[in-house]
């Protein structure tokens, strides 16, 4: 055993037993990656229980960190022990500004929760291997919920919210919030919608927008068997936070019984293999193309050919 896994090992222990620097070291071992990430994955992965992992995503301002801040306070009275994975874009222009707002949220989560940015630092596929990698750390950690939350502005944010067991979508009144969360490829993802700022005009008319592109989409097939509620809440005061939990559960149960989850649950794990072994195979095609040039004579198509073979098949040209 190498002197980096028993050093994983101990703090494996340390944060099962409730230490939180401990957990907080294992979280950055697992952003950083390499083969301390890859011991904790192990480690995590034989010990996770399974817990509920909720997505929040929506535009940026919506309230997805009033929102989540509530559910901070309000589970732990119901006896749950959440964790948050809060990912940040990687706008510096952003990135500063949303990361002061996560260290007041640190100050609500007490010893009752724990909250955690993810920095995407401009390689956002990281995102794909950190995120599950840190949910399942929570989940064998003793923490219950999981939620990630994230903006629902690009792709990866789509991807890394419906990699969630249930997915929230924010959306806010106005002219056009639903239909740009539609544009983003958000009503596809979403298991359910909150209508924030309720205390704003206009609720009821995003409501009306929100159930009409739920009867377009029924029409062409999706949400067939579920039809995402829609909540409002009003995240400053708390209002519409119980209703909101509710349904998070509601739904959970339909996944159960459905045998979704599992299928959910699966999907998730293959795509998570997928992405670890997209990361070996570019590491790899960028070793051996780093010392290629034109001079051989051999075209892109041949030389390429040649290269997938020597990956495949490492041994043939020493046995030639
Ligand atoms: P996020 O970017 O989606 O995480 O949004 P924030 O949670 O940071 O909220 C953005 C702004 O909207 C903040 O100034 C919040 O105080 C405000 N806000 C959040 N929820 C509500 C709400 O229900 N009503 C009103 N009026 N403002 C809200």
């Amino acid at each position: 055993m190498t002197i980096r896994e028993l050093d994983v090992d101990e703090l494996f222990h340390a944060a099962l037993n409730g230490n939180r620097r401990a957990l907080g070291r294992l979280l950055t071992l697992i952003e950083l990656g390499g083969s301390a990430a890859d011991a904790i994955a192990d480690q995590s992965f034989h010990r996770q229980h399974g817990v509920p992992v909720i997505g929040i995503t929506g535009a940026p301002g919506a309230g997805k960190s009033t929102l989540t801040g509530q559910l901070l306070r309000t589970l732990p009275e119901l006896g749950l022990r959440p964790a948050v994975i809060a990912v940040d874009p990687s706008s510096p222009l952003t990135g500063g500004a949303i990361l002061g707002d996560r260290v007041r949220m640190d100050d609500v989560s007490g010893d009752h929760g724990f909250i955690r940015s993810v920095a995407t630092r401009g390689h956002a596929g990281g995102l794909a291997l950190s995120v599950p990698g840190c949910a399942r750390l929570f989940d064998s950690a003793g923490y219950d919920p999981v939620i990630i939350e994230t903006v629902g502005v690009g792709q990866v944010e789509v991807d890394v919210a419906g990699a969630a067991d249930t997915t929230v979508v924010v959306v806010t009144p106005g002219w056009g919030d639903a239909v740009q969360a539609n544009k983003a490829g958000l009503l596809e993802v979403a298991d359910l919608f909150v209508i924030n700022k309720a205390d704003r005009e206009g609720a009821n008319d995003t409501r009306r927008d929100l159930e009409l592109m739920l009867d377009l989409s029924h029409v062409s097939g999706q949400h067939q068997e579920y039809r995402p509620p829609i909540i409002l809440t009003t995240a400053v005061d708390g209002h519409g936070v119980d209703h909101l939990w509710e349904a998070i559960v509601a739904h959970r149960s339909h996944l159960e019984r459905s045998g979704e989850l599992t299928r959910r649950r699966q999907a998730r794990f293959r795509f998570e293999v997928m992405s670890r072994l997209n990361d070996h195979l570019s590491s790899m095609v960028d070793t051996i193309t780093a010392t290629i040039d034109d001079r051989s004579g051999r075209s892109p198509a041949s030389l390429s050919a040649e290269l997938l073979n020597s990956i495949l098949a490492p041994d043939a040209g020493r046995l030639r």
